[in-house]
């Protein structure tokens, strides 16, 4: 009928009984793993927000309750507090798989929650990494570029657990028929950010925040794109509902060189912010920039927030997380 045209369309898999929510579409329940994170709470908003039934597994490794507190008390959400590499019983349509420490059990916990998904029938989706590219020669990169990682190096705990979480996706895909997508995420960023977890905008950002130096690791020159998280949500939600597996690059393909960001960071938040040169990290990649047509022609999707719109928008919540910090300090 009218009424369910966009299930016919885009056949709803799983084997749960659902109720209809709103026109077009019906109640779905969907599994979470790394809800409680950056990129995991800010899509949680937007299944809760549509009107699913969402389930966040997490353990908190890094992870905040504070990211989805504004969500305790509504019916249709639920915390459990657990680590992936253990088994989980559960009765779902999809699974977001985000959660991911880097270290090899991540690989545990893919196992896992694709075994779940075999169980009850799921859809399930990988965040993968553009890190699978490594330290990449072909630029931009295609989703058809197998990457150059050095598979012995302080990195590949990351990188190689992301490349085998995709073998095992695409083998139980092969091998158990479970339907699969996956994404390949160029760096993010936006509000709820991890504050102290390293990464370059949080670190920029803090750091102005602070009236500290900006710590440009190398000569600055390196490069990579930067997208903001709502994009990057949109993203996931459209490859999650669409027909194709992928991998698609799921990212912003304006490129920056550390020391234009460091710029983009000083006109933003402090004027006078300065920058302070530290040496660069083991195997660094020298550039990224995602080569998106896959996803702008299959998905229909493209990032709509280029940096100097974004930054501004993570400011605040950047500001008040390290004011409760310093009051926390001083009481
Ligand atoms: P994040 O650290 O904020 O979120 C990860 C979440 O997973 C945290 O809440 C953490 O507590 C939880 N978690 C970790 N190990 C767990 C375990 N064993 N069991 C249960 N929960 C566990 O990171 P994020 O930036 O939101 O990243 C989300 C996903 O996107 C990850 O898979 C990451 O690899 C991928 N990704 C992110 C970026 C980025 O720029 N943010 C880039 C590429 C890929
Ligand atoms: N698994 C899980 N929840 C489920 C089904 C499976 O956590 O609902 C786990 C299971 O414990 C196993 C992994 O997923 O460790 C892989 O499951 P699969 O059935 O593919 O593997 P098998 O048990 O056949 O080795
Ligand atoms: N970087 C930097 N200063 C920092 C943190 C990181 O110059 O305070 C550089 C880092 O060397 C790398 C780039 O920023 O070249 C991106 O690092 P990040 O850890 O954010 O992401 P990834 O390397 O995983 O892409």
């Amino acid at each position: 009928t009218q009424e369910f045209s966009v299930s016919n369309r885009n056949p709803i898999h799983g084997k749960m009984g659902r109720v209809p929510v709103g026109i077009g579409r019906r109640r779905m329940r969907i599994v979470v793993t790394g809800g409680a994170g950056f990129v995991g709470s800010h899509l949680v908003d937007k299944l809760i927000g549509r009107g699913d039934e969402v389930i966040v597994i997490d353990n908190f490794f890094t992870g905040r309750k504070e990211n989805v507190v504004h969500l305790f008390g509504n019916p249709r959400f639920e915390l459990i507090r657990h680590d992936v590499v253990e088994p989980i019983l559960l009765e779902v349509d999809q699974i977001y798989h985000l959660a991911c420490p880097a270290s090899p059990t991540n690989v545990m916990g893919t196992l896992n929650m694709l075994g779940l998904a075999k169980r009850v029938g799921a859809r399930f989706l990988l965040t993968s990494t553009s890190e699978v590219y490594g330290d990449p020669l072909q630029h931009p990169q295609k989703e058809t570029y197998w990457g150059n990682v050095n598979p012995i190096g302080e990195r590949s705990c990351y990188d190689e657990g992301k490349r085998t979480a995709e073998t095992l996706t695409m083998d139980y895909h092969r091998g158990d028929g479970v339907e699969v997508r996956i994404a390949r995420i160029f760096n993010t960023y936006g509000p709820r950010m991890c504050l102290d977890d390293g990464r370059v905008v949080s670190n920029f950002v803090a750091q102005a925040i602070r009236k500290q130096p900006m710590t440009v690791y190398g000569d600055g020159k390196q490069t990579r794109s930067f997208q903001y998280v709502s994009d990057l949500v949109d993203g996931l939600v459209a490859l999650m509902e669409g027909e194709h597996i992928g991998p698609f690059n799921l990212g912003n393909p304006g490129e920056f060189t550390m020391l234009e960001l460091a710029e983009v960071v000083k006109d933003t938040i402090d004027p006078s912010a300065t920058i302070e040169y530290k040496p660069n990290t083991a195997d660094d990649p020298h550039m990224r920039k995602p080569d998106i047509s896959k996803a702008k022609e299959l998905l229909n999707w493209e990032p709509k927030i280029p940096l100097r719109e974004g930054l501004p928008l993570m400011v605040n919540d950047f500001r008040n997380r390290i004011l409760n910090e310093e009051e926390g300090k001083g009481a």
